[in-house]
Formats: C-alpha cells, sequence, structure tokens
C-alpha cells in the first residue's frame, strides 16, 4: 500500500489523502477536496484515481467530489447513512466493509460515529496498521460534535474502537490541528512531559512534511485517550467541583469535550 498526505494549505488545514496499489498504480482519494493538488500528486505517481472515500458529509470533506469525479470517472464511497447529503454517492458503507484498491490493497470500514453519524474510518491491516480517521481523531484531539454528532457516541467509537486498535497503527486524520491541540493537553495536564517536549517542533512544523503520529504517542498526548490519568482528573475537578473522586471514563470525557468546545 503506498500513501501520500496531501496538506490542502486551506484555511481550515484540511488533509487530503491518496492511497494506491503498487502494482497497478489504481488510487483512492480521501476526501479530495482540493482536486486540484489530488490530481497533480497522482499524476506525479503516475496513478490513476478510480475511487473517493469520503469520510463523512462536511463540505471541507465532499467539496471536492464533483470536480473529482468530472476528471477521473471516480466511484464516490461513503457512509451509507450519508446518501441524502453527499451527491452523486455511488456505493454505501457500513462496518467490516472493504474496499479494494488494485491488487493489493484492501481498506476496512470501521464505522464511527460521533463527529457526525455517518462517518467512516478506514483501516489498512498489515505489518504498518493505519488509520484514516477524518474529523474523528486528530492528532492530539477529538473532532466536535457540533455538526450532526453526539459526544456520547464519539467516546464509545474511542473506547470501543480506536484505543482497541494496535498501538503500531498510523494515524491519518483530516486536519491539521496538532500544534493547537497540544496546547489543549497541556492546559488539562501540565505535567505531560511528551506534549511538553514534542510542541515546540509541531509549532514549527511544516505541514507538508507533517509527523504522523501512531496510536501510541496518541495515547500519551491525546488528552481524550487519558480518561484515567490523575492530573486530568485532578484538573477536570477544579472546573467541575461536583466530580466524584474516580469518575468513569465516559464522565471524563464528556467533560473534557464539553471544555475544548469553549477553549
Ligand atoms: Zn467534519
Ligand atoms: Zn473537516
Amino acid at each position: 500500500m503506498l500513501t501520500e498526505q496531501i496538506w490542502t494549505a486551506n484555511a481550515y488545514r484540511n488533509f487530503n489523502y491518496l492511497i494506491a496499489c503498487g502494482q497497478t498504480g489504481e488510487a483512492l482519494a480521501v476526501d479530495p477536496l482540493d482536486h486540484e493538488k489530488c490530481l497533480a500528486a497522482a499524476k506525479a505517481k503516475g496513478w490513476t484515481i478510480t475511487q473517493i472515500l469520503n469520510t463523512h458529509e462536511h463540505r471541507d470533506h465532499t467539496g471536492g467530489n464533483q470536480a473529482m469525479v468530472a476528471a477521473t470517472g471516480a466511484k464516490v464511497l461513503a457512509h451509507r447513512n450519508a446518501k441524502d447529503k453527499i451527491a452523486g454517492m455511488d456505493r454505501g458503507l457500513g462496518a467490516r466493509d472493504v474496499i479494494k484498491i488494485g491488487k493489493t490493497v484492501e481498506l476496512e470500514c470501521l464505522d464511527t460515529p460521533g463527529h457526525t453519524m455517518a462517518h467512516i474510518c478506514l483501516l489498512a491491516h498489515g505489518d504498518k496498521p493505519a488509520l484514516f480517521c477524518g474529523d474523528t481523531l486528530f492528532n492530539a484531539g477529538a473532532g466536535n460534535c457540533h455538526n450532526g454528532g453526539h459526544p456520547a457516541e464519539l467516546f464509545n467509537t474511542f473506547v470501543g474502537q480506536l484505543a482497541k486498535l494496535p498501538d503500531e497503527t498510523l494515524i491519518y486524520p483530516g486536519h491539521d490541528y496538532i500544534a493547537n491541540n497540544l496546547g489543549f493537553t497541556l492546559d488539562r495536564e501540565p505535567d505531560n512531559a511528551k506534549a511538553k517536549a514534542i510542541l515546540p517542533a509541531m509549532k514549527a512544523q511544516d505541514p507538508t512534511k507533517a509527523l504522523v503520529t501512531t496510536l501510541a504517542l496518541e495515547k500519551e498526548i491525546n488528552t481524550f485517550f487519558r480518561l484515567t490519568s490523575s492530573s486530568v482528573i485532578r484538573r477536570l475537578r477544579e472546573a467541575f467541583p461536583d466530580l466524584p473522586d474516580a469518575p468513569d471514563p465516559k464522565t471524563v470525557f464528556l467533560k473534557l469535550r464539553e471544555l475544548r468546545n469553549k477553549w
């Protein structure tokens, strides 16, 4: 499996992706908002885009579909619940569905509600598993639930699915928010040494050569995976004095999501 992360350099800081079969050169474009950059990247690699995957229905993920289909004739794939929201969908996806690219690539669909209720993450198995997680999981952060989502569902997705993936899973999110998100991590957990250590480099990073994190690193620097950390809970109690001594992970997640909305 060949992966190309494409920095759009737009105001929303979107990442687009190409995932290709090394044998046939067939490629799938993930959320190709910047269709011109995606097409140029495919051309430079000698790849042919035959499928488009929208992780979810928001315009900053689907806005390039029309031009991409016009240029390539690619099929549009998305969560089956998005069929009334994404024009021209060719295939509706659900949990455990498989997307094949060329002869060598198979991606498993995870049904990951929370950011919206029609959100798919793609999981590539293999020696180096990889997760294309749209707006569900960000580097050092979690998607918001303002536009069609539910925080309790996002919690279930984090704990019930994402946290259980192999530690070495590479994380490919839909936006570059790492520097800002590390600020929230340190606001919630000022003694998080790892977050503190990488913040300067992340503030200065060139998004065309962005750090690709692993799930193991996310579990260190992403507050939304640190629901039983004593310092996270201690600090949370300053904002919510009614919090019990040993709050359950769901309560911690929901309170963190609430604080992040205002942060
Ligand atoms: Zn979104
Ligand atoms: Zn987005």
